[in-house]
């Protein structure tokens, strides 16, 4: 019998950037000096880095081509004309507002709908959609499926709203919800996609209430990718068809362009009403810019229109999740404690398992991010007791159900040499685990903490 290949990158690489791997000495000093907080450090100390999935594609060289075709008008950019057709074509919305990111367009969108003491109903807030529901005095919710919380449970589809949950909050609420939102895949709770079924359910139940149904649409693409491979009936449909089904449920989105635009910068807000549009667009002009630009470029909305024509493609996004599961496979072979099944952007080390020994207050992801940052020159993120903060009401931490160091892999930018180097420095950090201790503030911040704080070994 012939072998069968393996499933290689679907490109060729033209430009590189390289990277230096420091000594375990120098690296046990730099994270000293930054006070224990990855964020302190600079990017050329780092030798793999998975702080974010978020402005750090690798654009093809169709999207660089494209950026020479920046136009760069202020009113009526060609370059805008063809990132509405992109977005017409795969979302399908009749309007397209440009934004600087994409928290820019949630920005937008609640200052049209949303009033004070409104709720806003979603599977999961991100950080920033709950910032601006709050920032309006709004009410965020968080109904996701009970197996979200779940960290071992092999659920396939742990986005999913809770649909008997939302109905009975639209029950009791309709009054006071002026939209409901669903935001694919459910970043803060792990990547996790969100199934057509639900999308579609969610949307029936907005409908009876006659409430707008938004997606936030950041990776959308990722989403779609799921469907195909874990739902019934969708196996033999193109990601074109799917993504294009998802947003016929949906009255418009919300769009990172930093995720699955496969671009360094951008965003937007797409939706069918022409009246919200109009009153978008306006406030649009105060803070982005005139609606054909709304504080991009022509090159960015350019590289924009053509990563979203790119993401869909099968071969890129077989490569991509399939590189995830591929470090997240190889961490389960080295008995690594990690959040099942593995998501679409990110392998999440799950530190509670990982180090049942250091209590939460003292910060075991964070504890487990220094260690990885020392063995192997990887950063990663805290997802944890640090970056939930404090509760305001008691002023302990807002301990969260989960302590995790998110492992996000930037799109198209690291090999699969990359991904072994990361396991196997999970699993020497995972075999001296019980040499390693928690961690105490000498400094923090009153707001957004997990930037700035600063720890002591214990
Ligand atoms: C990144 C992200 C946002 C915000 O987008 P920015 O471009 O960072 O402003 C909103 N929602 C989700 C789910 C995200 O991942």
């Amino acid at each position: 019998m012939p072998r069968s290949l393996p499933q290689a990158e679907p490109f060729r690489i033209k430009v590189v950037e390289p990277v230096k791997m420091t000594t375990r000495e120098e690296r046990a000093r730099k994270i000293e000096s930054a006070g224990f907080n990855l964020f302190g450090l600079k990017s050329t100390e780092v030798y793999i880095d998975l702080l974010t999935d978020s402005g750090t594609s690798a654009m093809s060289d169709n999207q660089w081509a494209g950026i020479m075709l920046g136009d760069e008008a202020y009113a009526g950019s060609k370059n805008f004309y063809n990132l509405q057709a992109a977005v017409q074509e795969t979302m399908g919305f009749a309007h397209v507002l440009p934004t600087h990111q994409g928290r820019a367009a949630e920005h937008l969108l609640f200052q049209v709908l949303l009033k004070e003491g409104q709720y806003v109903p979603n599977n999961m807030h991100f950080d920033t959609t709950k910032g601006h529901v709050l920032n309006k005095k709004g009410l965020p919710v968080d109904l996701v499926t009970a197996e979200a919380y779940d960290a071992t449970s092999p659920y396939p589809f742990k986005g999913d709203m809770d649909l008997q949950k939302l109905e009975q909050f639209l029950t009791e609420h309709h009054a006071q919800v002026p939209l409901v939102m669903i935001t694919i895949t459910c970043n803060s709770g792990g990547g996790q996609p969100v199934s057509m079924s639900n999308i579609r359910a969610t949307s029936q139940i907005a409908r009876k209430f006659k409430k707008p149904f938004f997606i936030d649409a950041c990776r959308f693409a990722e989403n779609a990718f799921f469907i195909k491979q874990r739902e019934k009936g969708y196996e033999d449909k193109t990601i074109l068809e799917i993504v294009q089904e998802m947003f016929s449920y949906a009255d418009g989105c919300t769009m990172s362009a930093k995720k699955d635009a496969l671009v360094n910068i951008g965003g937007f807000l797409a939706l069918n009403d022409f009246e919200v549009y109009q009153v978008a667009s306006s406030l649009g002009v105060l803070f982005e810019g005139f609606p054909t630009y709304g504080g991009l470029a022509g090159r960015d909305m350019e590289a924009i229109a053509r990563g979203l024509r790119e993401v869909v493609e099968e071969d890129y996004l077989t490569y991509r999740i399939g590189q995830v599961k591929y470090l997240g496979d190889k961490l389960l072979d080295y008995g690594v404690p990690i959040i099942e099944p593995i998501g679409g952007h990110a392998v999440y080390l799950d530190a509670i398992r990982f180090l049942p020994h250091i209590p939460q207050h003292q910060f075991p992801a964070q504890a487990l991010g220094v260690e990885l940052y020392i063995e192997g020159g990887v950063r990663g993120v805290e997802i944890g007791t640090c970056l939930a903060g404090r509760n305001p009401s008691t002023g302990d931490h807002d301990y969260p159900k989960l302590e995790m160091l998110r492992l996000t892999i930037p799109r198209r930018v690291y090999t699969n040499r990359h991904m072994d180097v990361i396991a196997v420095a999970c699993a020497n950090v995972y075999e001296r685990r019980e040499q390693i201790g928690g961690l105490e503030f000498t400094y923090e911040s009153p707001i957004l903490r997990h930037f700035t704080a600063k720890f002591k070994r214990m």
